[in-house]
């Protein structure tokens, strides 16, 4: 699997509809201070699910949305689309191609599709958990981030050989399981009340 594209449309810097192509190998983003090129990282990491704001150095979300120049206007939403070559089938679709896409309007109302169908925040989060990809994956590095890492709490570095292990997907759904368990069980004891309230 490898990251063939990105289009960006209306994402921070990205006024225009711009398409960036990836061939396998090493892939260089060069350009003077404040061009844009971590702006491309901050797309990838939003497009896959990211929801902290501050971590994509904004105050709140819609400041991810071109806020406009002295010479263009600002627009309404931002979106940015990631394709993956899947003929690996390593993401569980049965598609050789895979695009993303997430939209934000400046209203706060966001949208999110895979092959352009719509769906939740969940599915993708789901699609890319224990593949190494996902918006907490190892698979993008930021600036300071080995130092954090190497510094970390060893709980904190554990997430990370969890994720590479594959087995983050099943303890996101034993957390699920075991609310729905609690949710039940206080279900259970509000009918005993009942009950014996009529009993
Ligand atoms: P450096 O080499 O200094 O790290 P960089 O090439 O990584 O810089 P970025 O940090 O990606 O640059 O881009 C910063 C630029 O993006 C700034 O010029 C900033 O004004 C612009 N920018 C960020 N958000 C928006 C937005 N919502 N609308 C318009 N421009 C934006």
């Amino acid at each position: 699997m490898f990251l063939k594209r990105l289009e960006l449309y209306g994402f921070k810097s990205f006024a225009d509809r711009t398409e960036l192509e990836f061939v396998p190998g090493i892939t260089a983003v060069v350009g003077p201070n404040g061009s844009g090129k971590s702006n491309i990282s901050d797309s990838i990491r939003w497009v896959l699910g990211e929801q902290s704001a501050k971590s994509l150095r904004g105050g709140n979300m819609q400041d991810i949305i071109f806020a406009g120049s002295d010479t263009r206007k600002a627009v309404n939403y931002g979106e940015v689309s990631l394709t993956l070559d899947n003929s690996d089938q390593s993401l569980q679709l049965d598609y050789n191609e895979v695009t993303v896409t997430r939209r934000i309007h400046r209203s706060g109302e966001s949208e999110y599709f895979i092959n352009k169908q719509a769906c939740r925040l969940r599915d993708i989060t789901e699609l890319f958990m224990d593949t190494g990809i996902g918006k907490e994956a190892y698979s993008i590095i930021g600036q300071g981030r080995i130092e954090e890492i190497l510094s970390t709490r060893s709980e904190d570095r554990r997430g990370i050989f969890e994720e590479a292990s594959g087995i983050v997907k099943y303890k996101s759904r034993k957390k699920e399981a075991q609310k729905k368990l609690d949710d039940t069980e206080q279900n259970l004891l509000r009918l005993h009340d009942l009950v014996s309230e009529l009993d």
